[in-house]
Formats: C-alpha cells, structure tokens, sequence
C-alpha cells in the first residue's frame, strides 16, 4: 500500500507486538534471532515447545511454511534454520521470532485503517480471524463489520462496544479495541491490524499476530521532537521525548498537564493571569491513557521547582472518564508530593468527576472551571 504522499513504513510482526504490549494489550511470550544456535536458547528460555516465525513484512507466512510448531529446543533449532533464508512472496526471511505456543480456542480479527475516500478511520473486525480477511469478505461479507471512527470521540469503550457487538465478538474484546486505537493514535500509525486476536482456552484474549503502518512523516516528526530535546538539555525533556510526549521546562512554580497544543497554550496564560508562572508544561496528547497520565505525573512532579500541579483536560478523542482512570491508576504507581488540582471538561466530563471523587486522594480536588482551576493551582502554588 502506498499512498500519494508516499511516507509510510511497515512494521515487522516483532516490532507491532512491541507497540501492543506497549499499550496494555496482552501477547505471547516471544524473541528475536538471526542464529539458529540462539534460536535453540531461545526455545529453552521459553520453556521448550515454541512457535517459529518468519519475520518479513507480508502475510500469509503461515501458508508458505514460515509459520511452524517446533516440540523442543532441538526442533527449534533445527526449524529455524529451514525457515532463515527462505523466500516468502519475494521477501528473504533475515530474522525469526520465537514465540511461546497458545492454545487457542477461537480466533478473531481487529484493524482500524484509513479509509482515504472519506478521510476517516475505518474499523474492521470479524469473529472468524486467522485467514486473510480479504478472503472472509469476498466469501462471507456478512461476517465483516466495518464501522466508521468519528474523529472527535476516537474509539471510546461505548463505540468499542458497537463494533463488537456487529462483529459479533465476545465483550471482552471490547478493552482491546479501545487499547488499539491507543496504539493507532499515540504511535501515528495509518494502520494497526490483529489477525489473529485469540482467545485461548483458558479465556484469555492475545493478539497472536500484528502489522501496524506507521506514518512516516509523523516519526519524522517524533524524531525532530526527540533531538530538539536532547539539544536543548533538560533531560526531563528527553524523558518525556522518549516517551512520546510534549515537555517544556520554564521557570516558575506551576506544573501544566493538558491535551493538545491549544488547550497547554491557553492554560499557560491563565495561570500567567492568576499572578503564578508556569514551571513547565507537558502536553500528553490525544491519547491520554493510564499509563501517558502515570508517565507525565512522574515527569512534572520530578521538577523541583514545581509546587502544584494543574491538570486541565477536554475530553475528545480520549473521553475524561479515561483521563481521570489514568489519573487514579498514576497514583497508586506515582507519590504524589504537591497539590493536583483537577479540571475535566467535554467528553464524559460528570463521569470523569465522579471516578476522581470516588477516588479521595488528599492532594487532589477538582474545579470545573479552567479559570477557577488556574487560580487555585497559582494560590496553591504561591501560598506560604
Ligand atoms: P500469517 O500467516 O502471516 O498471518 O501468520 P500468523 O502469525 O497469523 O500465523 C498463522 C496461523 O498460525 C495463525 O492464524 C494461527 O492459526 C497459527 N498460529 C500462530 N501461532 C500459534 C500458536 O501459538 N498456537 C497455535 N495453536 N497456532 C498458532
Ligand atoms: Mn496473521
């Protein structure tokens, strides 16, 4: 697939698994080699019967033998140097993975990709994965749900929910699907696809296997952003950088924490207006899942100049009920020194509240307003 502006890059099965595990979805245990002799240390380490996989950017490995069971270490070994060399429709096998075997009861497929004809992502999903979907669509269209994203809410657990249920998979795929638009908008991928996501006998759900399209103008992007930290010196901007995040160091008191360029600008000159200076700003984006919360909280709060937190969010594509989930999951893994004061607004904002007041954290408290907000975050941080 290539489009009109040409920057794309495909990922291979081991680096998508990467990017899945990165966001909270589940996937065998799994290593990477070139050697066969490693490949057989590899199998022990995993626990002896493993699955070795060819790792070339296009599917249907399986078919053409670069998908095997190999029984014990020596097979392992011995598979794996069948499947280095090998040629899959064009592609030399240079690296296998080997991946700890599932039991698998039934396998599903998940992707969200652009649809270019109306500038919006698609997701496509099926309760019979594992063969190429291309071939489900054509034999069965009716076992393919495809339901458009409206960009402003991105995939919410509701909008999870109604593609499930088209697709007519069990409910827990639901937290999966809301985890790869994750991955989709935080990773700037044009293309994020499970085929197959398992649900193995013992009920667990794993992403068996993954492409993901990364748009390259983006990591181009995401690379500049990188140096210009490193450059600049702060290493709690590299820290942030590393993580994908937009950190900013100043020089006054209050800590900013907000979604989207416009919104940390605007915050900046409220608290600026409140009489407090900004200490820095971190912007975590569209995506603020639990662990963007838990990352940013770290950040901000190891600057010591910082002596309250502001944390000013409009719920869009990623609804304040997930913003005030990360915030309460940051808390159990990060020591909260310094005041947080709370501001949810837009998308499932009341519900967003409510998990933060059912939450009770002395050092956080809510206001509604972003005015108000900044006010209290500046006397928190001003006060003697
Ligand atoms: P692809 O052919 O390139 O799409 O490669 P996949 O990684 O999707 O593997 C092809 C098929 O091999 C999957 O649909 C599964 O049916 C099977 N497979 C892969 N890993 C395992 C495993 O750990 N256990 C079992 N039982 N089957 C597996
Ligand atoms: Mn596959």
């Amino acid at each position: 697939m290539t489009s009109q502006t040409g920057a794309e890059m495909d990922l291979y099965e081991h680096q998508a698994r990467e990017l899945f595990e990165g966001h909270g979805i589940v996937v065998p245990r799994a290593e990477v080699t070139d050697s066969p002799k490693e490949a057989r240390e590899i199998a022990r380490r995993l626990g002896g019967r493993v699955v070795v996989k060819a790792q070339v950017k296009t599917g249907g490995r399986g078919k053409a033998g670069g998908v095997k069971l190999a029984a014990d270490p020596a097979a392992a070994e011995l598979t794996a140097r069948q499947i280095l060399g090998m040629d899959i429709k064009g592609h030399t096998v240079g690296t296998v993975m080997l991946a700890q075997p599932v039991d698998i009861d039934r396998e599903f497929y998940v992707s969200y990709v652009l649809d270019r004809a109306v500038g919006r992502f698609l997701a496509i999903a099926s309760a019979e994965g594992g063969m190429d979907i291309e071939e489900v669509a054509a034999g069965r269209p009716d076992a393919v749900a495809r339901v458009h994203i409206d960009p402003a809410e991105g995939v919410t657990s509701a909008k999870a929910a109604e593609v499930t249920e088209a697709a007519g998979l069990p409910p827990q795929t639901v937290d999966v699907l809301v985890r790869l638009w994750q991955v989709l908008v935080r990773e700037d991928a044009l293309l994020v696809e499970v085929n197959p996501l398992v649900r193995t006998r013992q009920g667990q759900l794993l992403a068996l296997d993954g492409k993901v399209t990364l748009d390259d103008n983006a990591s181009f992007r995401q690379a500049r952003r990188d140096e210009v930290a490193a450059e600049h010196g702060d290493p709690l901007e590299a820290a942030a950088a590393a993580r994908g995040l937009t950190y900013v160091k100043l020089d006054g008191e209050v800590g900013i924490i907000g979604n989207g360029a416009g919104l940390v600008m605007s915050t900046l000159d409220v608290v600026a207006g409140c009489g407090a200076r900004p200490a820095n700003f971190l912007d975590i984006g569209g995506g603020a899942s639990a662990q963007v919360m838990a990352d940013g909280l770290s950040v901000i709060l190891s600057d010591p100049a910082v002596k309250s937190v502001l944390v000013n969010v409009f719920g869009g594509i990623t609804a304040c009920d997930a913003v005030a989930e990360g915030i309460v999951r940051a808390l159990d893994t990060v020591r909260l020194t310094k005041p947080l004061v709370v501001r949810l607004d837009g998308n499932n904002a009341a519900r967003g509240r409510a998990i933060l007041d059912g939450h009770r954290h002395p050092l956080v408290e809510q206001v509604t307003t972003m005015d108000g907000a900044a006010r209290r975050a500046a006397h928190l941080a001003t006060a003697v």
